[in-house]
């Protein structure tokens, strides 16, 4: 059983870092970013409602996001583990996952924060590309796609997502800074925060987080 919340900034890798443990660990991971993203795209009223707040890079009111993750938790796919990844985001969050855990009997094991500055959150946010079709990810100066306006893969244009301009990262970090970042402070009161640096190499930052939830690390 693995029940880990990977916390950090936008850009900080959580995304990335949550596919290994996917893999690894066959656990799910439960992003109430891609969650509210697939509400938008759906077009339901909470995605209508979700892509104003989301555009201007504010957060989703603590109720439907409490709401999403309670449903999520409660499926069976749950039942070894997962991986939490933009959430919780806020004090009323955070303490709303307790009580939702104590609810089904479980708890959190680890929290990771993912450690990056901000002027390399801007350049990684700022150059994240994704494909408008098979939605490969690309970065214009990380992981360049061989010319510059199409996937790789299978030749559909490359878009931004609407909240990784320039102006709405710069509100998404003062966001995480007022309301998210508390939080460290209290999952380390409790005991739960681990520090990794989220500025190495992908396997590097694997290999410390196998390393501080006390697990064995091969690169196979
Ligand atoms: P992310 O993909 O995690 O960066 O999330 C993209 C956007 O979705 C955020 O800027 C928020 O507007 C919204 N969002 C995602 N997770 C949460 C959350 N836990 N609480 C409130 N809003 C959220």
């Amino acid at each position: 059983m693995l029940n880990l919340i990977l916390f950090g900034p936008p850009g900080a890798g959580k995304g990335t870092q949550a596919q290994f443990l996917v893999e690894r660990y066959s656990i799910p991971q439960i992003s109430t970013g891609d969650m509210l993203r697939s509400a938008v795209k759906a077009g339901s009223d909470l995605g209508i409602r979700a892509k104003l707040i989301m555009d201007t890079g504010g957060l989703v009111s603590d109720e439907i996001v409490l709401a999403l993750v309670r449903e999520r938790l409660s499926l069976p796919d749950c039942s070894a583990g997962f991986v939490l990844d933009g959430f919780p985001r806020t004090l009323p969050q955070a303490d709303g996952l307790m009580s939702v855990l104590q609810a089904i009997d479980k708890s959190i094991d680890h929290v990771i924060s993912l450690d990056v500055d901000n002027a390399e959150i801007v350049r990684r946010l700022s150059g994240r590309r994704t494909c408008s079709s098979c939605g490969k990810g690309y970065h214009v100066l990380y992981d360049p796609p061989k010319d510059s306006k199409v996937c790789d893969i299978c030749g559909s244009l490359l878009v931004q997502r609407d909240d990784d301009s320039e102006s709405t990262v710069k509100n998404r970090l003062a966001v995480y800074e007022q309301q998210t970042s508390p939080l460290k402070e209290y999952y380390e009161s409790i005991g739960l925060l681990r520090h990794i640096s989220g500025q190495g190499t992908i396997s590097d930052i694997q290999a410390q987080i196998s390393k501080s939830i006390g697990i064995s690390c091969d690169h196979s």
